[in-house]
């Protein structure tokens, strides 16, 4: 597997900006090429490079905030294309593109979505060029395809692994999804929100998977984790302070709703939510954390239920008396707050 990091973009942005001093990030998978590159921008144009070293799993992590205190010029968010090639005020996005072909895989999938006439597709950006010749070849074997179309943040057919805008509206007009990558991160993400078969796609090993089984796993955990947060009595709602993710309307609204009915509520910042942050907080029975949603999805050892967005939702409306229907069925788990400049 290659991924290849758009470096001429890089020497554009060098070249048209004329920085002396820029941070860099970029995913954990993509820091050894990111930093090559770095000390090729560095050799060839003698900028000062700073790789900003916290975690960066998404389009949220930007490091907007990072340019000002490090007295940079600008940041470079390596990894996550989108729709858009500017963020905030000073961030440009670099795609980086997985140079694996899908020709083998698509066809060890025919015979598991043989049962399927409609097929929706999708991936991640990394894999974004190839969904053309993905969509010919499943047309050549007989099934419909469908791709979710662009928006003001993605591009098509593209998700996040908490924003499936581009394909979740099509649920009604496909049979099932295939995935393309190796995510199932992205995959179980797809299946929740659409509530259709997806199968992943990976073109490293060669494997179709059928993700039903780990959706459902996921999805019920998400449904018991409102039922024992509906007996606490004392709440955590946490606001992530990382730029992407960083919903303090929506914290005071869940807030409001709960302190309605009768809990109590601490209202925490944090950066990074995890069972160590969350640990001498003993007297909280429940957190609800606005940021990003798949900490809630995703993170298997919290103590406590930690609920995301949509999970709070459907705690206040068991709070209200209402019943909260497929909660996870909806085209955005988070509404990110990443500054777009549309291309
Ligand atoms: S908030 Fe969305 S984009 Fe950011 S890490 Fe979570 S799933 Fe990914």
């Amino acid at each position: 597997m290659t991924v290849r990091i758009d470096e001429d973009r890089v020497f554009d942005i060098i070249e048209t900006k004329r920085p002396s001093t820029v941070v860099v990030n970029a995913p954990g998978g993509l820091l050894r090429q990111t930093k090559d590159l770095m000390a090729r921008v560095k050799e060839k144009y003698g900028v000062n490079c700073i790789l900003a070293g916290d975690s960066c799993f998404g389009i949220c992590d930007t490091v907007d905030d990072e340019v000002e205190k490090l007295n940079a010029d600008l940041a470079l968010h390596i990894g996550h294309n989108a729709a858009v090639e500017f963020v905030g005020d000073n961030t440009y996005l670099v795609d980086a593109v997985d140079d694996a072909d899908f020709g083998d895989v698509v066809e060890s999938a025919v015979p598991m979505l043989a049962g399927f006439k409609r097929i929706g597709v999708a991936t991640f950006s990394q894999h974004l060029h190839e969904l053309p010749n993905v969509k010919e070849a499943l047309e050549k074997r007989g099934f419909e395809v469908i791709v979710g179309k662009r928006n003001n943040l993605m591009l098509e057919g593209q998700i996040f692994g908490c924003d499936f805008s581009t394909s979740q509206p099509l649920q009604g007009e496909v049979d099932a999804f295939a995935f393309l990558g190796q995510s199932e991160f992205h995959a179980v993400g797809l299946a929740l929100a659409t509530g259709k078969p997806t199968f992943m796609l990976d073109p490293h090993m060669n494997e179709v998977t059928d993700m039903r089984q780990a959706a459902e796993e996921r999805r019920k955990r998400a449904i018991l984790a409102v039922y024992r947060a509906l007996d606490a009595r004392i709440f955590g709602v946490i606001t992530g302070l990382k730029e992407g993710q960083k919903m303090l309307g929506r914290s005071r609204w869940i807030s409001k709703r709960l302190e309605m009915h009768g809990r109590k509520v601490v209202q925490i910042a944090l950066r990074e939510i995890t069972p160590e942050r969350l640990a001498p907080h003993r007297e909280i029975e429940a957190f609800v954390q606005t940021a990003c949603p798949r900490i809630s999805m995703d993170g298997f050892n919290f103590d406590r239920p930690v609920l995301s967005i949509p999970q709070a939702d459907a705690l206040v409306a068991l709070l209200e008396g209402r019943s909260f229907g497929e909660f996870l069925q909806r085209p955005k788990w988070i509404e990110l707050t990443v500054g777009l400049v549309p291309k």
